[in-house]
């Protein structure tokens, strides 16, 4: 495809490609924003150390509208995860910038096609480029980001709390409680550090908050299989609804095995970037629900396609985030919004509502108990609060 640049298409297709481009909609230019927000507490998974906040890039598309697009990803760097703020803005800045810039919001799928072509399975930073052009899509016809999606399909989506791993059971259970107070009735419970604890947690929850909660337990790929087997042995009188990515990502055999021995469903996570892990997943029979998280799979439309091909396989939704900043939450509610299938109660609200200490929106995201309300402004209908940007702003090592 040498003729291919800036997305025009080969004059033999005797397309004049340029007939439908929007002047308005041309991105202009591309502005990155490192920043770290802290998290409200210790927060702990199963690998690496407690840390205190999480790396997320913010970036904005201007537009010769003078409209800005906004996007978000997070340097997560655990399992499925390997970029860096300052990789993902090299990224963008050094292999993006060049097939983005001159081009119109509304040629995202040719501009994602390109960036798939430029550096290979770079979702992490393809995220915030596609939801920023689903934003600005939105903002330039003046529609909501969900009627880009598909229309609103339900009024308002509800979502799940995730509990990190805390060595006070009581605490642990107190947090949940007050979180099934509030409204929530859906949570996983991380676990895979110390596999007879992690039972405690799991059953002390199910026994803390009875069967008006769903309960799951996320592994965080923390287990072999042999400590998963140990750790399924200990919680499969209980009634939870999916055990999450208990094995690394690239042990679809493992948890096919755990699948096909216990009654409680596995759920796939780090091991679902792409389209074809997650036929893999369905292939091998390794999960029969999956969470998708909008920076992990390269933003909102992507995760419909994953989605699209997921329920077709019969497997049930887990719409979810890295904790990170509300752009990413509102990204995966318009999605949601728009989904008109049944869709699990997940974590896709992980940063604010639960995990982080600070937001960079000038209003919050409206949510009345576990429901949270995409609004009706334009695209994903948020606005970043600039001082907040600012004072949380990070250099790039
Ligand atoms: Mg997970």
């Amino acid at each position: 495809m040498s003729d291919k640049k800036h997305g025009s298409l080969p004059a033999a297709d005797g397309v004049r490609r340029a007939s439908h481009h929007r002047i308005d909609a041309e991105i202009s230019r591309i502005e990155t924003i490192p920043i770290r927000l802290p998290f409200k507490g210790d927060f702990k998974i199963a690998s690496g150390g407690v840390r205190l906040g999480i790396d997320i890039l913010i970036v904005r598309l201007h537009s010769r509208s003078g409209l800005v697009g906004i996007g978000e990803t997070q340097a997560w760097l655990r399992q499925g995860s390997r970029e860096t703020l300052a990789s993902l803005n090299s990224i963008i800045h050094g292999h993006f910038a060049a097939r983005v810039i001159g081009r119109s919001a509304f040629d995202a799928a040719a501009i994602l096609s390109d960036l798939e072509e430029a550096v290979w399975h770079s979702n992490y930073a393809i995220a915030p480029i596609a939801d920023a052009m689903l934003d600005l899509q939105g903002k330039i016809l003046g529609v909501p980001a969900y009627e880009l999606l598909g229309g609103r399909a339900r009024e308002s989506v509800a979502v799940g709390i995730t509990l990190g791993i805390k060595k006070d059971l009581g605490a642990l259970v107190a947090e949940a409680r007050s979180r099934f107070e509030e409204g929530f009735t859906s949570f996983t419970v991380k676990v895979g550090e110390d596999l007879v604890r992690d039972a405690e947690a799991v059953r002390a929850l199910c026994e803390g908050l009875g069967e008006a909660a769903t309960i799951r337990a996320d592994g965080n790929s923390g287990m072999d299989l042999a400590a998963a087997m140990k750790f399924m042995n200990r919680v499969k009188d209980l009634p939870l609804d999916a055990i999450e990515q208990p094995l690394p990502p690239w042990d679809l055999d493992g948890m096919a095995e755990l699948a096909l021995r216990y009654d409680i469903p596995m759920m796939a996570d780090e091991c679902v970037s792409a389209p074809e892990d997650l036929l893999a997943v369905i292939r091998k029979r390794a999960a029969s629900v999956f969470q998708t998280k909008i920076a992990k799979n390269g933003g909102a439309w992507r995760c419909k396609a994953l989605w699209e091909i997921g329920s077709a396989a019969g497997l049930r939704i887990f719409p979810g985030n890295h904790p990170g900043a509300s752009v990413v939450t509102a990204a995966a509610l318009h999605l949601a919004t728009a989904w008109p299938g049944p869709l699990l109660e997940g974590p896709m609200a992980v940063g604010v509502n639960e995990i982080l200490a600070e937001d960079v929106l000038t209003e919050p995201i409206r949510r009345v108990g576990k429901h949270m309300h995409a609004g009706d402004g334009p695209g994903l209908g948020i606005e970043l609060d600039e001082e907040k940007l600012q004072r949380f702003r990070v250099d790039l090592v």
